[in-house]
């Protein structure tokens, strides 16, 4: 069955406060009934409210607005984001006058209130997620799309994948990725191969396995599989293969299907604002140069229909190549052009379908324009006086 995914463009016919983006994330939550729903609920609004001296997390003057709309429906919000992020969001804007609500660390200051979610996938067992989560009765998931090391893409499942466990959870779920094995050192027993492997990746994704001398570890995040190591390396000792790349994200979507099962059906919906899209994630710490234009903002109650929805948006807008850090290096041109910069094996789209396959949602959908400039009278030349909201 369709989803339907609710859409403001960045298009303006006129410079004017109501065809920005503030304003149709409004109309977003109108189309959403954001309002309606939210009496007498604990609202936990997740959000990344970003590390060290990045700008291009969600602006405050977004995310107030979100908090208004609670507010005004009856609902009580509150903020919350992984303890190492919380801490110095006010550096970043983020205060509670700012935004409107208190802003709080998901497991507490010490990252250590969380509820145990038993749900074997590869080394995982036990997800622990945290405490301030599920103790909310709705979920407003407003995620900012950018890239990501690991999996190309991050957005709405990302947002509570990663940023709804404790830190022991987040950091299991990277390691799934060396789950599979990807290195055969009996197949390569001379050492100074294994010196001539690591030295010939330009990005030092192959290094010494800190645990295991004689071994090579890949690092998933900084490889962007150009195959040249495989070239050096003796037939069989090494794989850049598919799986070890798709085990992230397939752990992405398990996590947030367990974030969402503690929300009643009906409470939790979702926001992504599509701007500002650097190369790598907001817990970098910085932000670069956007790799894609502005796509603008989109809402639904379906995770899966949401973040496709991006994707197929952004997937039809042009890299912006001037602005990749010479550090990148775009090897593929085919598919998603977030794909061009990591490489083929961290397919954006994997996480909608893995979701999909767990019952998430729907990767079919309806896309509802809010503000369509086609519907507006077309605006006359030149400026007009900006008007308050
Ligand atoms: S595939 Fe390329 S980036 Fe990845 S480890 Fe090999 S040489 Fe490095």
């Amino acid at each position: 069955m369709k989803s339907t995914v609710y859409f403001g463009s960045p298009r303006q016919t006129r410079l004017e406060a109501n065809e920005t983006l503030p304003a149709k994330l409004d109309l977003i939550m109108e189309k959403l009934q954001l309002r309606d729903r939210v009496k007498g609920e604990l609202v936990a609004l997740k959000m990344h409210t970003g590390n060290n001296i990045g700008y291009s997390t969600i602006h405050p003057v977004f995310v107030r607005r979100v908090v208004s709309a609670i507010r005004e429906g009856g609902g009580k919000p509150f903020i919350v984001d992984v303890d190492w992020d919380v801490e110095g969001s006010e550096s970043r804007g983020y205060t509670p006058e700012t935004v409107g609500c208190p802003i709080y660390p998901l497991a507490g200051p010490a990252d250590r209130y969380f509820y145990p979610h038993k749900r074997p996938y590869k080394s995982i067992d036990t997800w622990y997620l945290g405490g301030l989560i599920q103790d909310a009765t709705f979920l407003v998931n407003f995620s900012h799309a950018k890239g990501h090391p690991s999996c190309s893409y991050g957005g709405g499942f990302k947002n509570l994948a990663l940023g709804c466990m404790i830190g022991k959870t987040r950091s299991a779920m990277h390691d799934v990725c060396h789950d599979d094995r990807y290195w055969f050192s009996e197949l390569c027993p001379d050492p100074a191969v294994r010196e001539q492997i690591k030295a010939v990746c330009p990005h030092a994704a192959i290094v010494d396995d800190r645990k295991n001398p004689g071994e090579l570890h890949l690092h998933i995040e900084q490889c962007n599989q150009c195959g040249r190591c495989l070239q050096v390396a003796p037939p069989g000792s090494l794989k850049i293969d598919p799986v070890n790349f798709y085990s992230f994200q397939e752990a992405c979507a398990i996590s947030t299907s367990i974030t969402l099962s503690t929300f009643e059906p009906g409470k939790a919906t979702h926001i992504c604002l599509a701007t500002q899209m650097t190369p790598v994630c907001d817990c970098f710490g910085f932000t670069s140069m956007p790799i894609l234009p502005d796509a603008g903002i989109f809402g639904s109650d379906d995770l899966v229909a949401l973040d496709q929805a991006v994707l197929d948006v952004t997937g039809r807008l042009k890299l912006i190549e001037e602005n990749i850090s010479t550090s990148l290096e775009v090897h593929t041109r085919e598919g998603h052009p977030l794909r061009w910069l990591h490489g083929p094996y961290k397919d954006p789209y994997k996480v909608v379908e893995y979701g999909a396959a767990l019952g998430l949602g729907s990767r079919d959908y309806d896309l509802v324009d809010v503000l369509p400039v086609e519907q507006i009278t077309p605006a006359p030349m030149g400026y007009i006086k900006a008007q308050t909201n």
